[in-house]
């Protein structure tokens, strides 16, 4: 392993926790209303399984309120729709998170388009997505917030800086390149079609890798001393029959040449429900009319 600076996902995630901690009892002894977040989830999909207790489970040590609702995998379009609606007009719920994937029978676009923009904590709804795009405040996708703070972390001020997004997802991809033009970087954004993917990297102070391709971004596509966020997540065959997880970058060569590096697991993946909770708390803030705190 070389020199770059390990930036320590878990320990930021824990940091954003605790300070939403206090300001979720705050909320409570100052105005009187507890965050809730309302989490669906449709089928027993393991990994959407896995995803929704932790979910929960740090809702409630955030001393916030959880509405479960686990619906089974034959359930109608209709019967989500009609949830979705009830969770809208729910003065406790101020966050509402459908679990991707849906299963076939649902059309998921239409699921999150009914979602009340006001409470739409995942930010897919397209009126969020064009407020951020457009700079208006907005509920904001939360792994690219994850990804942009945890690069925060390495670069306190990324003015100025060659950004280069690997994805080009509306969960990713396009929103982590609008965060970044906000922080002022010149933002290139590759995908699948790019020419000369490694010489396009190497030009980036900053790599974010969305991509979903086990280790791809080689030591020679990093510029000497970039930060590089990796947002990947991809199980892999290990030694044994057992499996691991990496990211979309070959971390040991990245970790050569770069300044600072997430590594994958322990990176973007905590700050990602982190970043869940904080959108709640913005969202509850927004609906009761009370301002935001420092979160
Ligand atoms: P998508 O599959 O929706 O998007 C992948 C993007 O990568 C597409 O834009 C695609 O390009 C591009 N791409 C695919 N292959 C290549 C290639 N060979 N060269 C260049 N670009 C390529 O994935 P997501 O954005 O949803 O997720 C990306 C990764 O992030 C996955 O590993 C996922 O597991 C992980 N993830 C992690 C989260 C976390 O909490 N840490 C949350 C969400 C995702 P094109 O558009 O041209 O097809």
């Amino acid at each position: 392993m070389g020199d770059a600076r390990i930036i320590d996902g878990k320990a930021l995630a824990a940091e954003v926790r605790a300070r939403i901690a206090v300001a979720a009892a705050d909320l409570k002894t100052k105005h009187g209303f507890t965050p809730g977040l309302a989490v669906v989830l449709v089928g027993e999909n393991p990994a959407s399984q896995v995803y929704v207790r932790s979910k929960k489970k740090q809702t409630v040590e955030t001393g916030m309120a959880s509405f479960d609702h686990t619906l089974p995998a034959e359930t109608a379009e209709e019967e989500l729709l009609a949830l979705v609606d009830r969770l809208n007009a729910d003065p406790e719920v101020h966050g509402i998170l459908v679990q991707l994937p849906l299963p076939d029978q649902i059309d998921a676009d239409k699921v999150l388009e009914r979602i009340d923009p006001a409470k739409d904590v995942d930010g897919f709804h397209p009126m969020n997505a064009g407020r951020l795009s457009t700079g208006q405040p907005a509920l904001v996708p939360c792994t690219p917030v994850g990804s942009v703070l945890l690069a925060k972390q390495a670069r306190p001020d990324l003015t100025g800086l060659e950004a280069v997004v690997i994805g080009r997802s509306n969960i990713v991809g396009k929103p982590v390149a609008q965060l970044l033009l906000q922080e002022n970087c010149t933002v290139t954004i590759a995908h699948s079609r790019t020419r000369d993917l490694p010489g396009v990297t190497r030009r980036a102070d900053l790599v974010i890798a969305a991509v979903g391709r086990p280790e791809m971004v080689r030591r020679d596509w990093i510029k000497p001393g970039a930060t590089v966020i990796d947002v990947g997540i991809n199980r892999i065959e290990a030694d044994g029959g057992k499996s691991r997880l990496v990211g979309d970058v070959a971390f040991d060569e990245a970790a050569e040449v770069a300044g600072a590096i997430t590594p994958v697991p322990g990176g973007v993946g905590p700050m990602t429900i982190a970043c869940l909770l904080r959108n709640t708390v913005q969202a509850a803030c927004a609906i009761e009319g009370v301002a935001l705190p420092e979160v």
